[in-house]
């Protein structure tokens, strides 16, 4: 949850990574990719990255500076990147974390670029986030989704009351997907998968409850912003809970579509993520019962 996939595309003189990881992660990151199941002592030449959030860019300075390889971002993250501010990869929204890197190129929808002998197309994935992209391989139709679908489901889209331009762009990025119609999906989170159409038939269903309904999208996302935030921590003190959700500014942009006040938004959040065994209180810490 809290590292995506890092993915290596071999071709010697020619390696690629797609994404970086989060930095608390970038020593083995760095580990991962250098070893026997990346690129097993063989250098680096080129990083892209998906989309420019921070599990997905975190390590791309690490990265860079172990590797000296190229660092390709999509062309419309560059605004967000350079200059490197609190807003990037909404670091200060979220209360994440990432080392400032340097990029040397962009991509942008339409483009190619070549990975492992073969030619991939880059092709736009806005929703989760309005910049990010997609990479498509046509002769063996594997797709590296970044955020844009997973097996179970795909990134956080923000909850708007009426007509939600991010879930409209998710649905237009799941047409795409299902025209591309990929034989196996590499996802920015968890294994890859060929049942694709399961995939966004579920993806679907979950962006028209949420459509429907912001307020349990709102709800939804500070549980999983919140879970983020205690893998990164690895435990909190419960008493520190309500004065973080009050101090960090997405709980209280989120609490306005669900309206509790005061320690009531604790008071709601713990019982729920223990009830689904997401965390357990115990010693006076809340602690996560999920894989970083
Ligand atoms: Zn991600």
């Amino acid at each position: 949850m809290l590292n995506c996939n890092q993915v290596v595309l071999r071709e010697p003189g020619d390696n690629v990574l797609i994404d970086s990881g989060y930095c608390t992660h970038r020593e083995r990151t760095l580990e991962l990719v250098a070893g026997p199941a990346g690129l097993e002592g063989e250098p680096l030449e080129r990083l892209i990255n998906t989309h420019c959030h921070t599990d997905h860019m975190g390590g791309n300075a690490a990265i860079a500076s172990a590797h000296g390889c190229r660092v390709t971002i999509p062309v419309g993250e560059a605004k967000h990147v350079n200059p490197w501010t609190p807003a990037t990869g909404d670091m200060e929204l979220f209360d994440h974390k990432a080392d400032p890197f340097h990029f040397d190129d962009t991509l942008a929808s339409g483009d190619r670029f070549d990975g492992a002998g073969f030619e991939w197309q880059v092709h736009a994935a806005p929703g989760h986030d309005m910049e990010a992209l997609m990479f498509f391989e046509p002769r063996h139709r594997i797709l590296v989704s970044g955020d844009a679908l997973w097996e179970n489901g795909m990134g956080i889209v923000w909850p708007q009351q009426g007509r939600n331009p991010h879930i409209e762009a998710s649905l237009e990025t799941l047409a795409c997907i299902e025209r591309l119609a990929p034989a196996v999906v590499i996802p920015g989170h968890g294994a890859p998968f060929a049942d694709v159409a399961g995939s966004l038939a579920n993806v679907r269903s979950r962006l028209a409850a949420f459509s429907a309904d912001p307020v349990k999208n709102a709800r939804h996302l500070i549980k999983v912003l919140f879970m983020f935030a205690l893998l990164e921590r690895e435990s909190m003190p419960v008493a520190d809970v309500a004065g973080y959700l009050a101090h960090v500014p997405c709980y209280g942009k989120l609490n306005e579509f669900v309206g509790l006040e005061g320690e009531a938004l604790t008071q709601w959040l713990l019982p729920e993520l223990e009830r689904v065994g997401a965390i357990r209180i115990a010693s006076g810490r809340v602690r996560p019962m999920v894989a970083a």
